[in-house]
């Protein structure tokens, strides 16, 4: 007779057994990190940190999640497309926050010039929480939508068998039945592969740009090999070596190391950290001038940036974007938190009131990326005296924090004993897109992964944990009140 998951969790005794087989079979099937002491050697390898059972997502909720992700798309697309908003949405940004000052200088470098390369591609990761409200209701709503770098396609596709043979072991047969199969990593290889064949150059390579520390190559390795097995040339290379080694000729072609690059696909690039040199910079300048699809390209990666999120969720701003399409703007408006402005000026004042008068209803961002920049609580009070007078405020945006329902969880990573612990999940949902001039010709959902923090008393560090952490889910009927996630 099988049994309940509350069950499973409490009985330590099947919990150690299960805990070996776990991990086996996360290496089994290539669930896999490099390690903290030799991120570059592919001699060690270990499990990628992930959670022994997969995380309950109301039906609903997932559908809606993944039925909004190609409106999530053109909407990033067409973001990108209008200059006058990313320009006026940004302008108070860009006077005191340098890192996105000097990527929106790359940006307006480029714009004056002739654009060689009309093909445009997008691989995008929007994530969620669901947010359980007073009255019992949970809804899905958007933390951020990433436009560049976004990470756990590859390691997402290969969860879901993970999962499936812990819960049969686990004697809970049923929830194996609602693991559904997830392949990112293949959706994502398709937009490349599409962006590639337009490009239109056998010979020419697919580029990852990727970091110097390397432990979570395998998510990548995923996406490489499905390129590969289409005949697709695929290069890793570093800032560095686009310094050293990169070059346009007289149409704008982009070489490195001798290779012409049809597709710069940045998993770099997104933090100040990542450009350690004035060189890089230099390097990022030219790829954007190159003919090379640049995946994203720099209009796109401003597309992404916390300030844009907060204009859009705007009133009427959507319907600028989708003048013709009142249920496009509805679907993606239910998706949005509440987002405010800290501009100097009287909404700005507003903001700050607001936030100073209930600092635990907030979440403070600066426009950065990549986990553990985001301030909460009593912290919000401290920064926003500090600044509340100064243009400094606008370096940053106020949104209403999301309330999830903590799930109770065994986490796994590699060299920390096992623990019961109360996760919150984030739902991450991918997105491909491929446009050449003025036609979309390529537009997907291309599926999902399941992001987590652990403990929401930690804050922000819930983010590196989050990130983490890719798993899979079982889908329940939504019931009123939301109380499975207990
Ligand atoms: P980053 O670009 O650094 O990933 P995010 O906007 O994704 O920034 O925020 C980082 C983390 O902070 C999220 O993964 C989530 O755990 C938490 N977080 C962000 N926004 C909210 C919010 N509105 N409510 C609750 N938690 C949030
Ligand atoms: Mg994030």
């Amino acid at each position: 007779m099988s049994v309940k998951r509350e069950d499973v969790l409490k009985d330590e005794n099947l919990i150690t057994n299960i805990e070996e087989v776990a991990k086996d079979t996360a290496l089994l099937h290539g669930v896999l990190m490099r390690t903290k002491e030799t991120p570059n050697s592919p001699e060690v390898a270990s499990y990628a940190p992930f959670t022994l059972f997969p995380t309950p997502v109301p039906t609903v909720l997932f559908h809606q999640a993944l039925a909004v992700q190609t409106h999530f798309n053109r909407l990033v697309d067409r973001v990108s497309q209008n200059p006058g908003f990313l320009e006026e949405t940004l302008a108070s940004t860009i006077k005191v926050d340098n890192f996105t000052a000097r990527l929106f200088n790359i940006y307006k470098q480029v714009q004056h010039e002739h654009h060689p390369q009309s093909i445009v591609l997008g691989l995008n990761r929007s994530d969620y929480m669901l947010d359980h409200s007073p009255d019992g209701g949970t809804s899905l709503k958007q933390i951020e939508i990433n436009t560049i770098a976004a990470s756990f396609g590859g390691l997402a596709s290969r969860t879901p068998d993970v999962h499936r043979h812990i819960l049969k072991v686990a004697n809970l047969p049923e929830e194996c039945n609602n693991v559904l199969d997830n392949n990112p990593a293949a959706g994502l290889a398709r937009g490349l592969a599409k962006a590639w064949e337009l490009y239109g150059s056998e010979r020419a390579v697919v580029m990852f740009l990727v970091e110097d520390v390397q432990r979570n190559i395998y998510d990548h390795r995923y996406v490489e090999n499905e390129l590969w097995k289409r005949n697709i040339p695929v290069i890793r290379r570093q800032f560095e070596d686009v310094c050293r080694t990169g070059s346009l000729d007289e149409s704008k072609r982009l070489f490195v190391d001798g290779r012409e690059v049809a597709i710069v696909y940045f998993r770099n690039g997104y933090m100040p950290q990542n450009y350690t040199s004035e060189k890089s910079w230099e390097a990022r300048l030219m790829m954007e001038r190159s003919l090379a699809v640049k995946c994203p390209d720099i209009s796109t990666h401003l597309s992404g940036t916390k300030k844009v999120q907060q204009e859009l969720a705007r009133r009427g701003v959507l319907e600028r974007f989708f003048p013709d399409e009142p249920e496009t703007v509805a679907q993606i408006r239910a998706t949005f938190a509440g987002l405010y402005t800290l501009d100097m000026g009287e909404e700005g004042d507003k903001t700050v009131a607001m936030a100073l008068a209930n600092p635990d209803r907030y979440v403070l961002k600066p426009q950065r990326e990549g986990g553990g920049n985001n301030i909460y609580g009593s912290e919000i009070c401290e920064v926003l005296e500090n600044l509340k007078n100064s243009t400094e405020r606008t370096a940053y945006i106020l949104m209403d924090k999301i309330q999830p329902v903590p799930v109770q969880n065994y986490l796994l990573r590699s060299g920390a004993p096992l623990r019961l612990n109360s996760c919150l999940s984030e739902l991450g949902v991918f997105g491909a897109y491929v446009r050449k001039g003025k036609d979309m010709v390529f537009n997907e959902c291309v599926g999902s992964t399941q992001l987590r923090g652990v403990n929401k008393k930690e804050g922000d560090k819930t983010v590196a944990m989050a990130l983490a952490n890719p798993d899979r889910y079982v889908l329940k009927p939504q019931r009123e009140g939301g109380g499975e996630y207990h």
